[in-house]
């Protein structure tokens, strides 16, 4: 794209001293801004009059056209970026990587399958490019330094409570001058989970079995990565839904659904995509699809009990708790952050139990943009960013301190312009799993769903009972998982149908894998930032050591 400069700010930049524009690649190594925000593309081009020629385009080439929008190509050249979209898909099962399925013709929903991945996950579509790109830096970095001295490496530390350890596991596997550390709770991630991690033989994957929960896991990655020893040591990256590369790859498959179904039905208009959500990383993709030109006749957010993300399209609220932050309880004197800090409910779809969502800082950020842009319409648009991610910054310290923060009433107007959102209880979880495989309200009898799917097709269901649908509307609804990996869920869901045995969703690639040899770390309790940091820098240094040895042969 010649004469487009893809760059990237933060969405708390608010002062002229701070620094304003970053490149793709530090975006992608950081993570995280300084300042605490996220990373987001200073500029989204329309590309609807593209549209027609993207139409039988692989997904590969899918992916590398919309890439070449937000990655500069003085960074990454057209034949670089065509091998790593070319390498990130092509480990699919799916010839469409992720193709859509009918559920039900007469009321024009369609399933979108996401988890035709290494890992069985949608998080996979993400995993691959981030796993690919890392490794790509890092070539060219050690491109240049001589034999004999340091070469530079990278060292991956996440936390996971199951899907995104296997997926960035597999992401990395075996990639050169990387090394992957995974901290999951002990005990506590679902048997297979654990298995697609532990079970990887390649020796610069590690995973760690800590006892405590997942936000121990997590605090321990936080604490290594605002730990000075450790980042004199390492240069640590993150693999977190945060990182705006697995957003830019998520963004691919909103198009593909919309290419394959348009050489089904040639008068297809629009599309409402339907999202189980969670760190509202997936359906963000579906809001930049939109802004490149996509069709989109709305998004709609599905979530679980963990409803903050339903609250705040209800209320204009964003609130850790379901009760306002400052209403007493019943004449209790407030407890501290105790009063609004709840808690994470489990439910029977994991990926999505959470908090708060950490990517809708980003969409909020668009949004906020764009209503001080209407405010001041003769102001020159630097300074809207600025009164945009002033008031940003703003609401997340509010957030911090407080447990809540609420938009101007005008924000909220154009975050439901695009967005609706539905919650869907564990009861109506299982319901739905059951009544999609009888053939209730869909066509596709004995489809199995996994439990976050499920709350995708709840949503639908529920969208398409109140909303009539235009001509050449279609409802595409994402699936997340596939049903093996959330066993537990789908058996107590399917328990009474006589004719349904597990076996039958069981992929070859899960079968045996309890055979293979278990590669895994305990962290007991009571370790401390200085034993895990040594256990890290000690791993690292056998594997370097290994490497040279063998480069040496
Ligand atoms: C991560 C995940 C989700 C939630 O996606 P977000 O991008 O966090 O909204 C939903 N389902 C499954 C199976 C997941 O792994």
């Amino acid at each position: 794209m010649a004469g487009v400069t893809a760059r990237y700010s933060s969405t708390r930049f608010q002062d002229p001293a701070q620094k304003e524009y970053f490149s793709f690649e530090e975006v992608v190594l950081k993570g995280l801004a300084s300042d605490g925000g996220l990373f987001h593309p200073h500029s989204i081009p329309n590309i609807r009059s593209e549209l027609q020629s993207w139409q039988d385009l692989s997904f590969s080439d899918l992916a590398f056209n919309i890439m070449r929008h937000f990655i500069d190509d003085s960074e990454i050249s057209d034949s670089e970026l065509k091998t790593i979209a070319d390498s990130s898909y092509t480990p699919f099962r799916s010839k469409d990587v992720t193709p859509v399925i009918p559920l039900s013709k007469s009321s024009h929903l369609y399933l979108m399958e996401l988890f035709h991945g290494p890992t069985f996950a949608f998080k996979d579509v993400a995993l691959q490019f981030l796993g690919n790109l890392f490794s790509f830096f890092l070539v060219r970095k050690n491109k240049s330094v001589p034999s004999n001295a340091t070469r530079h490496h990278l060292t991956v530390i996440g936390a996971t409570s199951g899907d995104t350890g296997s997926a960035a596991i597999y992401g990395l596997r075996g990639k050169p001058d990387v090394s992957i550390f995974i901290m999951f709770p002990h005990g506590k991630v679902s048997p297979v989970q654990e298995l697609q991690m532990t079970t990887v033989p390649d020796p610069n994957v590690h995973c760690l079995s800590v006892t405590g929960t997942f936000d121990d896991c997590q605090d321990y990655v936080k604490a290594l990565f605002s730990d000075p020893e450790t980042n004199k040591i390492h240069h640590l990256a993150a693999v977190n839904s945060i990182n705006w590369a697995r957003i830019l790859a998520q963004i691919t498959y909103y198009f593909s659904a919309y290419f394959q179904l348009l050489r089904q039905q040639p008068d297809l208009k629009r599309i409402r995509y339907v999202v189980p959500t969670g760190n509202f990383g997936d359906i963000l993709a579906g809001y930049y699809a939109s802004r490149l030109g996509l069709p989109v006749s709305k998004l709609i957010i599905a979530t679980n009990e963990n409803d903050i993300l339903h609250r705040f399209w209800e209320t204009g609220t964003y609130s850790k708790s379901p009760k306002p932050a400052s209403e007493p309880h019943e004449g209790i004197p407030e407890d501290g952050a105790k009063a609004h800090e709840e808690g994470v409910k489990e439910t029977y779809s994991p990926a999505m139990d959470i908090l708060v969502s950490s990517n809708f800082e980003r969409l909020l950020w668009h949004l906020t943009f764009e209503h001080e842009c209407n405010l001041n319409p003769h102001v020159k648009s630097e300074l809207s960013v600025r009164q945009a991610g002033k008031k940003i910054n703003g609401w997340f310290q509010q957030l911090k301190n407080t447990g809540s923060f609420t938009v101007d009433p005008e924000i909220l107007e154009l975050a439901r312009e695009l967005f609706t959102s539905y919650r869907v209880s564990n009861p109506e979880t299982l319901d739905i799993i059951k009544g999609a495989y009888r053939g209730e309200a869909i066509e596709h009898k004995g489809y199995v769903l996994d439990p976050h799917s499920a709350i995708g097709v709840a949503a639908s269901l529920r969208e398409l009972q109140k909303a009539s649908l235009a001509p050449g509307e279609v409802v595409v609804s994402l699936a997340t998982a596939h049903p093996a990996k959330f066993a537990g869920a789908v058996e107590l869901a399917l328990k009474e149908e006589a004719d349904f045995s597990f076996d039958t969703v069981l992929p070859e690639e899960f079968k045996g894998l309890d055979a293979l040899e278990k590669r895994v770390v305990r962290v007991e309790e009571g370790k401390g930032l200085p034993e895990i940091r040594d256990l890290i820098t000690k791993e690292v240094e056998k594997e370097r050591a290994e490497r040279n040895g063998a480069a040496h042969d």
